[in-house]
Order: C-alpha cells, then structure tokens, then sequence
C-alpha cells in the first residue's frame, strides 16, 4: 500500500448535508475559515435562491464547487414519472451549469413494483437521454452505486461493477462514477472496480464516512471517519493508485450529529479527516 499521509485540507470536500443545520450562506462562512476547500451542493440548500449568484458566493469564500447532489432516480412502472424525472434531470443539469460545477452526482432510482431489470433498463434510458444535453453543458454525470439495502426505492445499481458497466455502455465521456464508501466498502470486487475505473477515466468523484457497528437506521446513522469498520486508508490507497487526484468528499447522514453543535462538529470532520482518510 503506497499511500501519502494527509496534511493539509487542500483534497478536503464536505457535503452540505453533512451540515443540514446550517444554511448555504452560514456553510460558505463556516467551511472557509475551518479551511475546507470543497464544497458539494445538494440541490434543497438552492431553493429559492439565484443560483449563478449562490455559485458566486461559494467560489467568494475560497471554495471549489466540486459536484451538485443529486441527480437520478429515473425509474418508474409509470411512464409520466420517468418523463418527469428526465425533466427534472435536465434541470439539474441546469442548475449544475448556473452553479459552475461540472459534475452532478446520480443516486439512479427504483421501484419496487417492478423487477430490478426493468427498473435498470430504465435507468441506463434515463441517462442516455439527458447525456446530450449534459454533454453541450459541460457537466459530467456519476453513477453512485448505493448500498443494496437501498435497492427497493433509491437505487437498482447496487455494485460498482454495474456502475462501471453502464458508464462504459454509455459511450460518453460524460459518464462515469463515484465511489462512496459507505455504500462499497464490503464488495469483494472493490480493488479490482476502483481500478478498472480509473483505467477507463471513469472515476469521477470519492465519497467518504463510516459504517457504524451496530447501524441503527440505514439512512441516517453514518458515522465520521474513524468510528466504524470501513478500511479507508485502504481503499484510498485503491482510488489514488487508479490516478484519482481530486477531492475527498466527506458525506455524512446522521440524526445524532445533525443535532450536534455543528461548529464542534465540524472540527471533528476536520480531525477525523486527517487522521483516518
Ligand atoms: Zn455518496
């Protein structure tokens, strides 16, 4: 394993639902003098907002606006939903565009009325329509598998493997995927996915945080680096030796410290940050 220590900020990213209690103006102001150079945008921290001025705003205060979250959720049994979710793709491709990011993060969708190969079919359809449009903007868009917990309503790509499948089928550069590896860390096939990634340029976004033992809720119990059994130094070393160089996006749902005081907690993320990434 030949992995470079971490000793500055300069790769940290946190997502602004790390922080849900804070609102975008106050995560700008907070992340900037902690020193965090990234930023990843969910789309709720825009409503209501001028985007192009919110974009602005983030780049302002030092901050790289590595991605928006998120995109996806395109399969359906009904055909006026999956046209609904295409438009509101080509929103956020919209608003990926007016942000000045150049990736968009898809969590692809499922419904659990119909099989799992109807609900990919109509994920690998669901992307390769709004491509085009992603591709004149100039926004690249990730494949995130998630966790096949997850597989019922929020994702039917549940390996990287998969993920890797449909970015190559898709024939675009635009296409690719992110490894989160709260979703990824117990797949066998984890080393050999990272590198067929990065060997293909495919490898476009690493999202971290920790798989706490006991997990009391699948969504909202994620713990900070270091409190659970993810090996992230190890599959750090995997990403870097595949050729990722970019951000480190720490990406973390959790009830306990949403309600948290968020500057504390934000000095963890820092410390754990350097310690166990
Ligand atoms: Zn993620």
């Amino acid at each position: 394993m030949n992995l470079q220590p971490i000793t500055d900020l300069q790769r940290l990213c946190i997502h602004t639902i790390t922080v849900k209690p804070w609102n975008i103006g106050e995560i700008a102001a907070n992340f900037s003098s902690a020193g965090v150079k990234g930023i990843t945008v969910w789309r709720d921290t825009l409503a209501g907002r001028d985007i192009r001025q919110t974009g602005r705003m983030l780049r302002d205060h030092g901050l790289s606006i590595v991605s928006l979250c998120r995109g996806g959720f395109f399969p359906s049994a009904d055909r006026a939903r999956r046209r609904a979710a295409i438009d509101d793709n080509r929103k956020a491709i919209e608003e990926a565009h007016e942000l000045g990011t150049d990736l968009i993060v898809l969590v692809c969708g499922a419904d659990p009325s119909q099989s799992l190969e109807d609900s990919r079919k109509q994920i690998h359809d669901g992307i390769a329509s709004v491509l085009p449009d992603a591709e004149s903007a100039g926004v690249r868009l990730a494949i995130e598998p998630l966790h096949p917990m997850f597989a019922d309503t929020r994702s039917a790509i549940n390996t990287l493997a998969q993920a890797n499948d449909l970015a190559e089928i898709l024939e675009s550069p635009s296409a690719g995927v992110a490894v989160d590896v709260y979703h990824l860390w117990w797949d066998p096939d984890l080393e050999k996915e990272i590198k067929r990634s990065g060997k293909n340029g495919k490898l476009f976004a690493y999202h971290v945080s920790d798989w706490k033992s006991p997990t009391v809720d699948m969504l909202n119990d994620r713990g900070l680096m270091g409190e659970g059994c993810i090996p992230l130094k190890k599959i750090r070393s995997w990403v870097e030796d595949s050729g990722f160089s970019g951000f480190i996006e720490v990406e973390i749902f959790s009830d306990i410290y949403w309600s948290r005081d968020q500057h504390s907690f934000l000095q963890d993320i820092v410390s754990s940050y350097k310690k166990y990434v």
